[in-house]
């Protein structure tokens, strides 16, 4: 039997995603962070974390500082 991978939701587009496919992301008191193994995540997909659109949305909706968000989300894409 193959083993199913884990699926996630992208909290843009809400679309599902194999988990390993997402950037994870979570909140640290006011900024939004790379999960570091603590507390809650969640998840982000290649498109909208290119989306300007989508990013903007994004800024609103967490409240968070544009310029450090969008560096944030650069690095995780080049990590990834
Ligand atoms: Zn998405």
């Amino acid at each position: 039997m193959k083993k199913s991978q884990p699926i996630r939701m992208c909290i843009a587009c809400r679309s599902r995603f194999p988990q390993k496919d997402l950037i994870r992301l979570k909140q640290a008191k006011e900024n939004i962070v790379a999960y570091d193994n603590e507390g809650r995540s969640f998840y982000l997909c290649d498109e909208c974390s290119i989306n300007e659109k989508k990013i903007k949305g994004l800024i609103k909706r967490f409240k968070q500082e544009e310029e450090r968000f969008i560096k944030l989300l650069k690095e995780l894409i080049k990590n990834g």
